[in-house]
Order: C-alpha cells, then sequence, then structure tokens
C-alpha cells in the first residue's frame, strides 16, 4: 500500500477537523443546551488567550502574532457590537480587523522567525499600539465633534465596503495565505512540513470565514474560536515534533525509540548501526560534510524494508527496529544496507564552494562543484533469546553485536 500521498494530506487533517467542528457547532449552536450557551461568549476569549499565552510561552514570533492580532480583533468587535451591529463604531472595527488582521499575518510571515522575546519583537508592541490606538480612534469618530464625518465616507469608499469582507480584506487574505502556503509548501519531496507552517494558512482560512460569515449569528465567534484552536493545536503538534524528531535527519529520534521499545511484542529485531571511523571523517572533510553524509545514509536507512524503523540513536549511531521480523530475516536487511552504503557514491557540495555566482559559473566549467564520497558502517543485530527478554535487554544485545561487528575489522554485521 502506498502511503505517499496520506504523507501530504495528514498535516491537513487537524486544521480541516477544526473547521469542522466549528462549522458543525454553529449548525447546532441553536440546540446548545442553556448551561452551555455561555460558552460562546467565553469560547473565543479562553482559546485564544490561552493560544496567546502560549505562543508567548514557546517563543513563537509568528504564531504569538497571529493569536495577539486574532484576540484584539475578536476583543474589539465585541465591545463595538455594544454600540449595536449596524453602528459606525461596529462596521469601523469590523472593518479594521478584516484589514489589519490578514496585514500582520503577511508582515509576520515576510520578517524571519526571531522569537516573542528578541528586541526586534518592540517593534511589533510598537505596531499593536498604533493599529489599537488609531481603530479606538476612528471607531469614536462622530461621538464627538472634533472628528467630523470623513471616517464615515471612507467606509462607503468600495475598498472597505461591507458586509461582509471588505475588498481591501479580501485582497490581504489572499496575500497573507498565498504566502504562509508557500512558506508551508515542503522544500523537497522528502522534507517534513511544518505544523506551525500549516497553522497559520489554516486560521486565516478560519479567520476569513469568520469575516465572510460575519451577517449570521455566532459564526464570527465560532470561527474566530477555531482559528485560535488551529494555531494553539499546531503549537503543540510543533512541540511533538521537536521532541521526537531528529532535526539533522529527519529520522525519529532516540526518545520515539525509547517509546516504541514499550509496546513491542515478542517477536522482534534490533540492529544497530555505526558509521565506521567518523571522527576521522570529519577531521578530513570537515563537520559540515559529515553532516551531510550523516543525511543521506539516514535518508538510506528510512527506506529499510521489511517493516522497519530507522531511528537516530545519537552522533553518527542509528537503531533500526524491526517489529515483526526474527533475527535472521532482519540480518539478512541488515547486510544488504550494509553492502548498498558502502557502495553509495554520495554526492555532497563542497564547503569551499565560491558564494558569488559569477566566479561559481566560471569554476563549474573547470571542475564538478560537487564531489562524491563513500563511508562503511557496522551493523549488530540482536533478536530475543527466548520470551522473556525485554526490548531494552534486546537494545543491549545489538549493541554487543555492533561491538563485536567493530573488533572484526568494521564494515560487517555481527549478531
Ligand atoms: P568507529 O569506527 O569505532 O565507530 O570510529 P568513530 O570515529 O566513528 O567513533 P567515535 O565514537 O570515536 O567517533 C564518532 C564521531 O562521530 C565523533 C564525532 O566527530 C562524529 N559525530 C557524531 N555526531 C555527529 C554529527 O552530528 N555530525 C557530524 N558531522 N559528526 C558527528
Ligand atoms: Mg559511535
Ligand atoms: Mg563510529
Amino acid at each position: 500500500m502506498n502511503f505517499s500521498h496520506l504523507r501530504v494530506v495528514q498535516p491537513l487533517l487537524a486544521p480541516a477537523a477544526i473547521l469542522l467542528a466549528a462549522a458543525l457547532a454553529l449548525a447546532a449552536g441553536p440546540a446548545l443546551p442553556p448551561t452551555l450557551s455561555g460558552l460562546k461568549t467565553l469560547g473565543p476569549y479562553l482559546v485564544l488567550l490561552l493560544g496567546t499565552g502560549m505562543g508567548l510561552w514557546f517563543n513563537r514570533g509568528r504564531t504569538f502574532i497571529a493569536l495577539a492580532s486574532l484576540l484584539a480583533a475578536f476583543a474589539g468587535y465585541s465591545l463595538a457590537l455594544d454600540f449595536g451591529a449596524a453602528s459606525f463604531a461596529a462596521r469601523a472595527v469590523f472593518t479594521a480587523a478584516a484589514v489589519l488582521v490578514p496585514l500582520n499575518f503577511l508582515l509576520a510571515l515576510a520578517f524571519p522567525e526571531r522569537g516573542v522575546s528578541h528586541h526586534f519583537n518592540y517593534r511589533w508592541l510598537m505596531l499593536a499600539v498604533v493599529e489599537i490606538v488609531f481603530v479606538t480612534w476612528i471607531a469614536s469618530a462622530g461621538r464627538s465633534s472634533l472628528s467630523g464625518t470623513i471616517w464615515q465616507d471612507l467606509l462607503d469608499h468600495w475598498l472597505f465596503r461591507s458586509p461582509p469582507t471588505p475588498p481591501l480584506g479580501r485582497l490581504l487574505f489572499v496575500a497573507a495565505f498565498v504566502a504562509a502556503v508557500v512558506r508551508a509548501w515542503p522544500k523537497d519531496p522528502a522534507a517534513e512540513t511544518r505544523p506551525l507552517d500549516i497553522g497559520q494558512a489554516g486560521a486565516l482560512v478560519a479567520f476569513f470565514l469568520a469575516c465572510e460569515w460575519m451577517a449570521t449569528p455566532g459564526a464570527f465567534g465560532a470561527f474566530m474560536t477555531a482559528a485560535g484552536a488551529i494555531l494553539l493545536v499546531s503549537l503543540l503538534q510543533e512541540s511533538h515534533r521537536l521532541a521526537f524528531r531528529d532535526e539533522l535527519t529527519g529520522l525519529p529520534s532516540r526518545r520515539a525509540l525509547e517509546e516504541r521499545l514499550h509496546g513491542l511484542g515478542p517477536v522482534h529485531a534490533i540492529a544497530m548501526l555505526d558509521v565506521d571511523h567518523f571522527k576521522k571523517f570529519n577531521d578530513t572533510h570537515g563537520h559540515d560534510i559529515g553532516d551531510q553524509v550523516l543525511r543521506l545514509v539516514a535518508a538510506r536507512l528510512a527506506q529499510v524494508p521489511g517493516g522497519g524503523t530507522a531511528y537516530r540513536y545519537g552522533g553518527e549511531e542509528f537503531c533500526i527496529l524491526f517489529p515483526e521480523l526474527g533475527a535472521d530475516a532482519a540480518l539478512a536487511h541488515a547486510e544488504k544496507l550494509r553492502a548498498d552504503i558502502a557502495a553509495y557514491q554520495m554526492a555532497v557540495r563542497r564547503p569551499d564552494r565560491p558564494t558569488d555566482a559569477e566566479t561559481g559559473t566560471r569554476l563549474r566549467h573547470l571542475r564538478s562543484p560537487e564531489k562524491t564520497l563513500s563511508v562503511t558502517v557496522s551493523i549488530g543485530v540482536a533478536a530475543p533469546e527466548d520470551a522473556r527478554a525485554s526490548p531494552a535487554e534486546v537494545l543491549i544485545a545489538a549493541d554487543r553485536a555492533l561491538y563485536r561487528a567493530k573488533e572484526a575489522g568494521r564494515n560487517r554485521v555481527s549478531r
């Protein structure tokens, strides 16, 4: 069975489910028991506040800006609705939210992620203050004789006309959505999509739906909550990813392996793999090339057949878990892997590659910009000796077998 399209769809599942839940909640809204009706007003604040706090805590600048903008938009519009839905204040705040929220997303996407605590973000704080003061000032127009009618006329300009979403808001939404999708798009087919980037795009869609359906009772709150929930969930997914994925190779980490070991059945096999003389390899070719080689080896390991999963155990050591194989079958796969890797001519980028394009083009005619290198690996394989052997003991046995493979001269498999 081919799961490759599932890999593409999987990151979209959480945002899609949240949007669906919001739509369903909206449809079932009037049926909400009276005891839960307070949720409709409190829910959005709860989710958006929690999300903003967590964005701050996890130091995720972009997600924090998105959530803070949504929170300000929701709070501002709720306050303005006190003057009546048709009031100038409510219309002005809605228009400002529909324009400023996607604008903030767009600005945050345009700048590199630097975290919330970085001093750079005081500029964001300034922007937030300017936005809030400006919107409050406009919204109070007509309440005093000072402000005149200029803002009233502005709301009738076609760019700002609503309901539902003013054209300028739609334009900015499209721009921000395109920017979010570009950032979320995997850079190469093997690369993982990052939950935080998907979350940005998903939250924009939710916000857009909130604006488009603002006239439907409850819709604004429901989809604002969805936008907050999408970002909140993306924060959790991101921290899960950080804990269980190895950043360099993209393989699951040692922590993921340890969790997996607990759930193993009596039939399984474990292969421990270590790159031979890798310290010398680093000394000869440099740490940067060493990293590239580890990535290429890991990509090979990730494709191991026999239902095996490769983990980065640490440094230049990997572990392959065969949850359904006996020792002999695992040994055969390990031997094939060893031979494959030994024969693998890896194309690596030169570290002395010229940085300016002109010299690069000139030199490319003289010599290849890449060179090929290869490494060998030693592998130790073990399976439970009897039913009482725990996976942790099997892992230790595989490590001992690896040691024997090294002793026996490296570039070989031992059990
Ligand atoms: P052996 O054949 O006995 O395994 O020799 P070795 O040199 O591979 O073994 P040793 O454990 O002494 O050294 C492992 C080296 O792997 C040390 C370190 O320079 C290198 N290494 C570990 N992690 C990384 C990494 O993430 N990137 C790079 N480039 N090198 C790493
Ligand atoms: Mg080692
Ligand atoms: Mg080694």
